[in-house]
């Protein structure tokens, strides 16, 4: 749905940077977004009343040149680490912020590993230099020591000095954004085409109905389109800038406030300019019941392969017919191809009876049905709600790879007869809820103390009341020691845990588990 497609390179126009702020905590990550954005507001109209919308953009020169630079007004890893987790690439560069006073910490380097993993450049701001005791040769000496070695030492890292209260450095900062953009990547995209981008922040106004900021990536978007975005849906109404003007147009890497969309998208949602309202809803509609349906999802059932390895053995079938969904035509077609070419004699054949892209559907199970047991093979992809209940019922086997040699290697081991399940589920931890805290646009965090092993964020987890599992399929989505952000907390210790789920109760015990691969016999 999110297409690749913008037409040919001439058609290709260079759109301003988007940048994410990162670092430690109370190194002056929001400081710095405030300062960047204060210093810019002389740029801007006057009588606009200033909004944090999720995203900001700037206007700066280099080398006489006016130039923009989009800013994700949400500070930290974390919002940057739930749109990955959701497909949704958003930063073209991160701003490391290190506080010269304080030096290289834990999440610095956390950091760092997160723009690293999604392969964006980092720039580095040593923040704090009005400090007494600041020391900025020590951070770039530190961070030598993580391979970001500074220009002037014979690296390739721009590191900026700035006191983000006394607004020192800024303009240098925004330089070396610019400077690192042009550098090292290729922004450019199609401002003519139909919008496509990304839920930045999405809230419910009392007096406006759901609004959304979305950074346009592709495309323009404008006043009137039919857009759906992630599960929501609706024709822009309405669209404001951070200073709360209307614009009629927004292109790349523009951040806009919408209004207008139906109900409320989450962050990291992307959206699209679709033909008209009817497409709309039902693309939205689709969505929705996927959703229903990836959150039901448990492992598939681990059996059929096998039974269907007996039936070979039997003689009864020969054959081991598949059917192969994938997230995009380029890996079903070499998922096919791969799975083609497993040879194990002539006594036991594969055959692929169906393959498509997009998500599992009624259409793809009753096949399986209909084929004498054939198995689904979800590359990427999850069953439609209706499809998953017919699969359960029907007892048709669906198996959910995303990498193509796992799924290679488990079908080789069928047609063989040497599959054994590959991975078992290993508990991880457990957390009791002890307290629940309201926050404001997060939802409910469990204030949990830890009863065995040990909690991770990011880890899968599954909640637990009276023993009956009630909630399966969540994340450790945030977990915090304190007002401190932590990656693990041990048996014994307290902790807030945010699942993305608002169902809690006291007493409920929060359960994480990870898939471990089962030592072959
Ligand atoms: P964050 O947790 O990284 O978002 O950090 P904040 O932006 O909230 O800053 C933490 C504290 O450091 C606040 O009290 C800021 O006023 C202060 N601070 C931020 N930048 C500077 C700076 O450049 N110089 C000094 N002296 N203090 C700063």
């Amino acid at each position: 749905e999110f297409g690749e497609d913008q037409g040919d390179e001439a058609d290709l126009v260079p759109r301003p940077p988007v940048v994410t702020v990162m670092g430690h905590v109370d190194h002056g990550k929001t400081k710095l977004l405030d300062t960047i954005r204060n210093t810019n507001v002389a740029a801007r109209e006057a009588g606009g009343i200033t909004q944090h919308i999720g995203a900001y953009q700037v206007t700066t020169t280099l080398d006489g040149e006016e130039r923009k630079i989009t800013f994700i007004d949400t500070p930290g890893h974390e919002a940057f680490t739930a749109m990955r987790a959701r497909g949704a690439q958003v930063t073209d560069i991160a701003v490391l912020v290190v506080a010269a006073d304080d030096g290289v910490k834990p999440q610095t380097i956390e950091a760092l590993n997160h723009a690293r993993a999604a392969d964006v450049p980092v720039v580095v701001a040593v923040n704090k230099i009005d400090k007494e005791g600041a020391d900025p040769i020590k951070v770039r000496s530190q961070l030598t020591e993580y391979d970001l070695v500074a220009e002037e030492y014979g690296g390739s890292t721009l590191f900026v000095d700035i006191s983000a209260k006394e607004g020192i450095g800024i303009d240098n900062l925004l330089e070396a954004i610019l400077l690192t953009a042009d550098a090292e990547l290729d922004l450019r995209a199609n401002p003519d085409m139909p919008a496509q981008g990304v839920a930045i922040e999405a809230h419910l106004d009392k007096g406006r109905g759901p609004v959304a900021t979305v950074l346009v990536q592709r495309g323009t978007l404008r006043v009137g389109d039919s857009i759906v975005c992630g599960e929501a849906f609706g024709r822009v109404r309405a669209m404001l800038d951070d200073n709360g003007k209307a614009l009629k147009e927004a292109p790349p890497s523009c951040p806009v406030q919408v209004l207008g969309l139906t109900s409320v998208p989450r962050a990291g949602d992307n959206f699209i300019v679709v033909p008209d309202d009817r497409v709309a809803r039902q693309i939205a509609q689709q969505r929705a019941a996927r959703q229903r349906s990836a959150e039901m999802a448990k492992s598939g059932r681990r059996r059929t392969l096998e039974e269907m390895f007996k039936d070979l053995e039997k003689g009864k079938v020969s054959e081991l017919k598949l059917i192969i969904k994938g997230d995009v035509s380029g890996s079903v077609e070499a998922l096919e191809d791969a799975l083609l070419k497993i040879d194990v004699g002539e006594e036991a054949k594969l055959r692929v009876l169906h393959r498509g892209v997009g998500a599992i559907t009624e259409y793809d199970v009753n096949l399986a049905m209909a084929d004498d047991n054939a198995v689904i093979i979800g590359f990427n992809v999850r069953p439609e709600v209706r499809a998953r209940e017919l699969a359960e019922r029907e007892g048709v086997d669906i198996r959910y790879y995303s990498v193509i040699y796992q799924a290679i290697e488990e079908i080789e081991a069928a047609l063989k007869g040497l599959l054994k399940p590959e991975y078992e589920e290993v508990v991880t931890g457990t957390a009791e809820i002890r307290e629940i805290f309201r926050v404001p646009k997060i939802g409910n965090v469990a204030g949990c103390v830890v009863r065995s092993g040990v909690i991770t964020r990011n880890s899968k987890a599954r909640l637990i009341r009276d023993g009956t599992v009630v909630a399966d399929n969540l994340t450790i989505e945030s977990l915090r020691r304190f007002k401190d952000d932590v990656t693990e907390v041990r048996e014994g210790f307290e902790c807030g845990i945010g699942l993305g789920y608002n169902d809690i109760k006291i007493e409920d015990v929060i359960e994480t588990f990870e898939m471990r691969e089962k030592p072959r016999a």
